[in-house]
């Protein structure tokens, strides 16, 4: 006999303005131009979506080196690119389209404007997270000092005081961890300035604010999300901390825990904002084979943005 399963789904869930525009940009660009049309980085960071572009023709490339016909297109990922990538595009003469999400180019815009002020830049953030690797490469490489926790504010050189100090963070970050290391800031360099509003972005804030409304309810909970998503696993922290601690990502190489489904009463689901809903709906029919499922969506906020895209693929 199958047990009785509560799902409590997380939303807004799954894919942002930003992915939305970005998985779009590519279509379109095939569309428009025929394929193959190389991508410069995976253009979201989830498996299936990839794959499903390769399947209509895109050609996913780490670095512009790799383009073998300079002839076609190329689409630059949504999390960003160093100055250096448009540049090179441009000696290579290759024409290229520019998906990056538009509130990642408006922290990009912040560092600059801070640069051409005289200010010290600090960015929190993940080392070699392409994001940051973009918004670190918009300046002159040592314009801008990576803090990854407050242990790194403490070894902070007090002297990057010695000209005005601003911060600016990554978009998809823990707004609660992020929070802490604002604090470290603000105590160790009193009148260091923040973005007249916050980097963090309202994908990344509903997302996590959804799961936190529903983790310390459940008994596991689940974030569908690839590995390589900083959102995603982001969620799975927040999961934790609010409560459930047996929270998991679910990816293309793991296999769900239907033993341990079985045994609970209440679960949560929630997905990244690089996940595509059917994996949501995907899981969900799993889990009916082996429970009589009852779903309850929580919703904590309605999403209504929508990213105009660039004119060249319209
Ligand atoms: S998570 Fe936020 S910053 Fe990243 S693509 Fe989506 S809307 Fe843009």
């Amino acid at each position: 006999m199958k047990n009785e399963l509560k799902i409590l789904l997380a939303s807004p869930r799954g894919f942002c303005a930003g992915v939305d525009r970005a998985i779009e940009i590519v279509n379109r660009a095939i569309k428009k131009f025929g394929s193959p049309v190389y991508v410069r980085h995976e253009i979201v960071h989830n498996k299936q979506v990839v794959d499903e572009l390769k399947e209509r023709g895109a050609i996913f490339v780490e670095e512009l080196s790799e383009i073998q016909d300079l002839s076609r297109p190329v689409i630059f990922s949504a999390h960003g690119v160093p100055k250096t990538v448009p540049e090179e595009a441009k000696i290579k003469n290759l024409f290229y389209v520019d998906a990056t999400c538009p509130l990642v180019s408006k922290v990009h815009r912040e560092s600059e404007q801070l640069h051409r002020n005289g200010y010290n830049i600090i960015l929190i953030g993940h080392k070699n997270h392409p994001e940051v690797i973009g918004t670190m490469g918009q300046l002159p490489a040592g314009s801008i000092k990576l803090v990854e926790t407050s242990e790194d504010v403490i070894k902070l050189d007090q002297n990057l005081f010695e000209k005005p100090l601003a911060y600016i963070t990554q978009t998809t970050l823990s707004i609660d961890d992020t929070a802490e290391i604002i604090s470290s800031l603000k105590s160790k360099f009193k009148n260091i300035k923040g973005p007249v509003k916050q980097d963090i972005c309202y994908a990344t804030t509903n997302r996590q604010n959804a799961v936190k409304e529903i983790a310390s309810k459940c008994d596991m909970f689940f974030v569908i999300g690839s590995k390589n998503s900083s959102n995603s696993v982001r969620l799975v922290e927040v999961a934790k901390k609010a409560g459930c601690i047996n929270s998991e990502l679910v990816h293309t190489e793991n296999k769900l825990p239907i033993d341990k489904i079985k045994k609970c009463t209440r679960i949560g689901v929630a997905s990244g904002a690089s996940a595509p809903e059917r994996l949501v709906q995907n899981l969900i029919s799993e889990i009916r084979e082996y429970c009589n499922v009852s779903l309850e969506e929580v919703v904590v906020a309605e999403e209504k943005v929508v990213f105009k895209l660039p004119k060249t693929v319209n």
